[in-house]
């Protein structure tokens, strides 16, 4: 019994590298297994623009021939060596009279400075001349019975060379006759057919995808697959928009309307055979090839159209067919009803001659019942159509179409919406809170679909605003920006962000990573290995420039500090009242004087604000003490141990060690701050007190700490390390000793960061050798809390409060909570109310006024 045939249609870039022809080999042969299969190929990726160049130049006298003929032999004999070695020699002679028919034609265009359409089609051709036979090669070096074929002898089309009209008919006559004495698996040429006198034509730029159709048509095969780099077609351009969602199934009409918009996926006019035949409805009267309708024919089986990915072969991609939700059987998993919105983005325009206001509305309305998308620009009354689609107007047969180029640099982006296509209005408004500012205003294209003209750097921008209006999922990505990207902490993170691979709802974006030195950015996505190596040869902006320019680019922003620096923390309120969430493990705002830390605060109303690493690394103390506040309980006193380092610095020197050395490894460790003077100063844990006290509710001022540094003045005006460690080494015999009398006495120095109720203090204390405090291990950090519930024993939270690997785990979580809390306010609209604030403690002497 015969099988039926399948047509499978290799694009481009799935015939340009060895992985894709490899991937290619493996789909031909598995649906050989159960079908006769015809292949269409295309030119390898970029094979007929450099040819379509190549023209041009040589047309205007440049002799050209010589370098592209030689291009094309190199890329394609590589190829061939690299996907069928046994096959290259006599593959690559194939090759052969295709470049020298090249050669030829471009040669007598340079001399003549002429080139006719016929022989531009001549020279365009070459490149699935040439892809065809690396394709067959790929195939019988794996045991498949494969030949290279020429489209001129299957497919027949008419007139402008260029461009030229398929016809079905005389193409069911060449192919039956092809089929005589055709090879088993034939590899045929896309792109190209005969006209009536045999003189090769071809079927416009892209047209593969139509010559795989008119081919399926003629053999009647059972269905069509188009592969491709994408998996399937899309609800947008997945290069402008990498939160695009495939699009399960689309009825013919909805693919043709989305590729007339300026969807490359498919040609413009692929369904166009296969419509011919008529869709398989009960009762539908079936048209034969010639167009006769009879209804004693059989009726003709709607052949489906699959767009599938060579690179992810196992997924199903989109399948096309007027039964947009039936199962057939064919590859992939069953179809979805849901019919999404697509985004459209990108396709220049040309103006339609109309002559008045009155004949362009009417040339429209014309225009729109054959489905040709047109916007009328209300400012000069022209008419404009995509440049994709021009065929179809053309072979709507409108009477005496003039086409003229549109405006420079003006891109069309159409929403289609089958079901509820969004108003102008709402589109103008998504494009201007994306910063778009259309050229033309929005306005309807056809039924269903809603269009505006912008320029054309701004299409990446108005695609995500329009896909985030229609199709969502911009709510579920979260764009990052990280400052520090080069410090410690940044560095880290960035290498779990990279390592973090789950699936998650937000899913991140880094989209700007900066610190003093330089600065990268890419509203697309950065991807989080490369930042330190693009930073490297990236110059830096000024800090106001880089915030001032943060824009929510289709979905809400995050900005991380992980730097130490006064000057970045001073933005973090400014930040938070433009909507930005701010998650930081610069401990300078919120341990900020009055004014400034209020400020904050308010700001905090916004967005989100995450800091919990600023107090105990990746401990959870803020949001304990948080919590507890939240039950209504009040902090009464804290005594802590809040700085890993200096606890890391004092363990080691009761071991014997003397302090300049201990502070130089702890330094080495990454223990300390960049500058351990802050360490050794108080000046950190003080921040961390101030901190911890605040998120009680407690009203502090920084000036009202007590600060006793662990070491003199001298030491701590050192401004780079090895400076510090030397004037440390004179103190190291005297501080020794105080540590050898403490031990003596059953007692360890600690250094303490407390609250009594009405003073704070930190300072290096005595305690007992027995104290929690004393007993903990270098590098860690104890907060022992006492509230008007945990009065008699107090609660202790201990554990690494310092280290590099702990706080990006750190600033990792928060990022991931406040991009959660940023999606919510979206979805929710804002929220009042502080970050830190979630209920008042109840009592307390010092009582916070703001959120008594
Ligand atoms: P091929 O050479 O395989 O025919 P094309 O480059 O002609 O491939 O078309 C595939 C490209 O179309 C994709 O890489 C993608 O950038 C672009 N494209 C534009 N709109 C869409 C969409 N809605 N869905 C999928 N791809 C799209
Ligand atoms: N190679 C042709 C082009 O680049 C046809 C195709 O790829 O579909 O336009
Ligand atoms: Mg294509």
């Amino acid at each position: 019994m015969n099988p039926g045939w399948v047509v499978l249609k290799f694009g481009g870039t799935s015939v340009a590298s060895p992985r894709a022809l490899r991937r290619a080999a493996v789909v031909v042969a598995r649906a050989q297994r159960d079908a006769r299969v015809a292949v269409v190929v295309s030119a390898l990726a970029g094979a007929t623009s450099a040819l379509d160049v190549a023209a041009s130049l040589a047309a205007r006298g440049e002799h050209v021939a010589a370098a592209v003929v030689g291009r094309l032999r190199r890329r394609h004999r590589r190829l061939l060596h690299q996907v069928a070695p046994n096959e290259a020699q006599a593959a690559s002679r194939a090759l052969e009279p295709v470049l020298t028919s090249v050669r030829e034609h471009l040669e007598h265009a340079a001399l003549t400075r002429s080139l006719t359409p016929a022989r531009r089609a001549q020279v365009l051709a070459a490149g699935e001349r040439l892809s065809v036979q690396v394709f067959a090669a790929l195939l019988r070096a794996r045991g498949l019975a494969a030949a290279a074929s020429d489209g001129t002898a299957w497919l027949v089309a008419h007139g402008e060379p260029l461009e030229a009209e398929p016809d079905t008919a005389a193409t069911r006559e060449r192919t039956a006759r092809a089929l005589l004495d055709a090879p088993v698996l034939p590899v045929i040429t896309g792109f190209l057919a005969a006209d009536a006198t045999g003189a090769t034509v071809l079927l416009g730029r892209g047209g593969s995808d139509l010559s795989a159709t008119l081919l399926a048509a003629a053999l009647d095969a059972r269905r069509v697959e188009i592969f491709t780099d994408t998996s399937g077609v899309l609800t947008a351009d997945p290069r402008l928009e990498p939160l695009a969602r495939v699009h399960r199934t689309l009825t013919p009409a909805q693919a043709s309307r989305l590729a007339r918009l300026g969807a490359r996926v498919l040609h413009p006019r692929t369904f166009e055979p296969l419509r011919s035949r008529g869709a398989q409805r009960p009762g539908s009267r079936a048209q034969t090839l010639t167009g006769a309708a009879t209804s004693a024919a059989p009726k003709p089986r709607e052949i489906p159209v699959w767009v599938r990915d060579t690179f992810h072969p196992e997924r199903p991609g989109t399948r096309i067919s007027s039964h947009a939700s039936l199962h057939t059987g064919a590859p992939g998993e069953a179809a979805g009803r849901e019919v999404l919105a697509t985004v459209v983005s990108g396709p220049a325009l040309v103006r339609v001659a109309a002559g008045s206001g009155l004949a362009a509305r009417r040339l429209a309305a014309l225009l729109c019942a054959h489905d040709v998308p047109a916007v009328l620009s209300r400012l000069d009354d022209s008419l404009m159509i995509p440049v994709s689609a021009v065929a179809c107007a053309r072979a709507a047969g409108i009477a005496e179409l003039r086409f003229t180029p549109g405006p420079l640099g003006a891109r069309l982006v159409a929403v289609s919406a089958p079901r509820h296509a969004p108003s102008p209005d709402t589109v103008g408004r998504a494009l201007a809170n994306a910063g778009v500012f259309p050229l033309a205003p929005p306005a309807s294209a056809l039924p269903g679909v809603t269009a505006a003209v912008v320029a054309e750097a701004d299409v990446p921008a108005a695609t995500r605003a329009l896909h985030a209006l229609v199709v969502g999922g911009a709510e579920s990505r979260v764009d990052v920006v990280l400052a520090g990207a080069r410090g410690r902490v940044g560095r880290a993170l960035l290498a779990r962000l990279s390592r973090d691979t789950r699936a998650r709802e937000p899913r991140l974006r880094l989209v700007a990573a900066f610190d003093t030195r330089g600065h990268v950015t890419d509203s697309r996505g950065l991807e989080p290995a490369q930042v330190a190596r693009l930073l490297e040869a990236a110059s830096p902006r000024p800090l106001a420039v880089v915030l001032g320019e943060l824009r929510a680019d289709g979905a809400p922003l995050l900005f991380i500090d992980c730097t130490a620096s006064e000057a970045v923390a001073a933005r973090h309120a400014s930040l938070l009242t433009r909507g930005i969430a701010v998650v930081t493990a610069n401990k300078h705002g919120l341990a900020a004087p009055g004014a400034r830390w209020r400020a904050l605060q308010q700001a905090a109303r916004y967005a989100p604000l995450r800091a919990s690493t600023t107090v105990g690394a990746g401990m959870p103390v803020l949001s304990t003490v948080r919590a507890l506040r939240r039950r209504g309980d009040a902090l009464v006193s804290v005594r802590a141990s809040l700085s890993g380092t200096l606890a890391w610095v004092l363990a080691s020197a009761h071991a014997g060690v003397p302090l300049s050395r201990a502070v130089e490894q702890a330094h080495a460790l990454g223990f300390t701050e960049p500058n351990p003077a802050a360490d050794l100063s108080g000046a950190d844990v003080a921040r961390k007190l101030v901190i911890v006290l605040r998120a009680a509710g407690i009203a502090i001022e920084p000036g009202e700490i007590h600060v006793e540094p662990l070491v003199g003045p001298a030491v701590l005006r050192a401004t780079d390390v090895a400076t510090l460690v030397a004037q440390l080494v004179p103190g190291d015999e005297a501080f020794a000793q105080r540590i050898e009398s403490a031990c003596a006495a059953g007692k360890r120095w600690v250094y303490t960061a407390s609250y009594d109720g009405t003073h704070a203090r930190v300072g290096l204390t005595q305690v007992d050798e027995h104290d929690a405090l004393a007993l903990a291990r270098p590098g860690e950090n104890v907060v022992r809390l006492r509230t008007a519930l945990h009065d008699r024993v107090p609660l202790v939270i201990s554990g690494p409060g310092a280290g590099v690997a702990v706080t990006a785990a750190g600033v990792h979580g928060d990022v991931l909570s406040a991009a959660r809390a940023l999606i919510a306010r979206s979805r929710r609209g804002p929220v009042s109310g502080p970050a830190l604030a979630g209920g008042a403690w109840a009592g307390g002497a010092r009582h916070h006024p703001a959120w008594a």
